[in-house]
């Protein structure tokens, strides 16, 4: 039997690089061709464990680059799409939303109609041996807007996304959703909460508040430190994406969250007294913390209904925040140091 091909977008950011270690671990007989711009936010030395795995290959190039995807899809025949590449960073999208619009909705575009031309004859037609050939999409609970003190979004409440990345994100959820509807293809979305862990780039929350603690210089929490995310360690969404991937139902969307919702301070006193204790200095480090002017339009809260994902593919995360963040410290320690 010839082994699966997949390609990847986007696996040398984040999320991908922590996914395709542990994709090309739990599956022997399946191939990945990583496709990433390397932006700013994508490094290879992220993915050095697996750089010479003969089953993982890496491509440098743009989702948005029409001749190249028909080319690479042309001449590796694959069998799904796991796509993560984006412009994901909601600060940025506030002072350049024009990458997000072009990435975000554009690139992914431009994926599932390449997939498509080559996987189907017509609407609802699959060329032969094309008919399980799959498009995974990976998306965010952001697209669903901002909650008040409760309730919890699940995979029907409406899209209200705020800000110029999750109004990209919402707009790339509805073209996938429509190539479901209008075409039958094989489509899966997954959207996840906020995911923090190993190879998160710097200029995101958790890896800032470590980096600048040890580097002896103010933490920045915006506004009153109240907003609350929904905090999922990042291998416990990989094994979500591989369940849904595997599993879940096409055209379907489900949440992935692991019900550990925290304001940023305590995020940051947690992270402060666990630096405490693994690098001692006079003092704690969270006499650093510092109040800085809030985000514009920045979301309240965010907390993901997880009961679809846990109850028809039994999805469970491994961790909770507290055993999560103590790994992903121990991470960072080791990189900075
Ligand atoms: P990231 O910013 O760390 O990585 C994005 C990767 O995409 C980078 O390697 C970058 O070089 C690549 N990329 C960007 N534009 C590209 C283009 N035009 N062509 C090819 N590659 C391109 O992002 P992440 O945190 O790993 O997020 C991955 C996905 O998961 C995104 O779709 C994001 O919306 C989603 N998501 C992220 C979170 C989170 O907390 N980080 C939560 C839910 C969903």
């Amino acid at each position: 039997m010839k082994d699966k091909v997949i390609l990847v977008t986007g696996g040398a950011g984040f999320i991908g690089s922590n996914f395709i270690p542990y994709f090309l671990d739990s599956y022997k007989y399946t191939k990945i061709i990583n496709l990433d711009k390397l932006t700013y936010a994508g490094d290879l030395s992220n993915l050095e464990e697996i750089s010479s795995h003969s089953n993982y290959s890496f491509i440098e190039g743009d989702i948005c680059d029409r001749n190249l995807v028909e080319h690479l899809f042309k001449v590796h025949d694959f069998d799904a799409v796991i796509h993560f590449a984006a412009e994901s960073h909601v600060d940025n999208s506030i002072k350049n939303p024009d990458a997000f619009i072009q990435t975000n909705i554009f690139g992914t575009f431009n994926l599932l109609d390449v997939a498509k031309n080559c996987w189907m004859v017509g609407a609802n037609e699959f060329k032969k041996g094309c008919e399980s050939k799959r498009f995974h999409h990976i998306s965010t609970d952001e697209v669903y807007g901002t909650l008040g003190e409760v309730g919890l979004f699940t995979e029907d409440t409406p899209y209200a996304p705020n800000s110029p990345y999750s109004a990209s994100k919402a707009s790339s959820d509805f073209i996938v959703r429509s190539y479901f509807h209008t075409y039958g293809m094989n489509v899966v979305t997954t959207n996840c909460s906020n995911n923090y862990g190993p190879k998160q780039h710097n200029e995101k929350l958790i890896p800032t508040i470590i980096r600048k603690a040890i580097n002896g210089e103010q933490i920045p929490i915006y506004g009153d430190g109240k907003n609350i995310r929904d905090w999922l360690y990042v291998l416990d969404h990989c094994k979500g994406i591989d369940l849904v991937f595997q599993k879940g139902k096409s055209g379907d969307t489900y949440n992935i969250g692991g019900y550990n919702e925290r304001d940023n301070l305590y995020i940051a006193n947690k992270i402060c007294e666990l630096l405490d204790k693994a690098k001692p200095k006079q003092g704690s480090y969270k006499e650093q913390i510092a109040f800085v002017n809030d985000r514009p339009g920045h979301d309240f809260r965010y907390a993901i209904d997880a009961s679809k994902i846990e109850t028809e593919l039994g999805w469970v995360a491994d961790e909770n925040f507290e055993t999560g963040i103590q790994k992903t410290i121990d991470w960072y320690l080791n990189k900075y140091n």
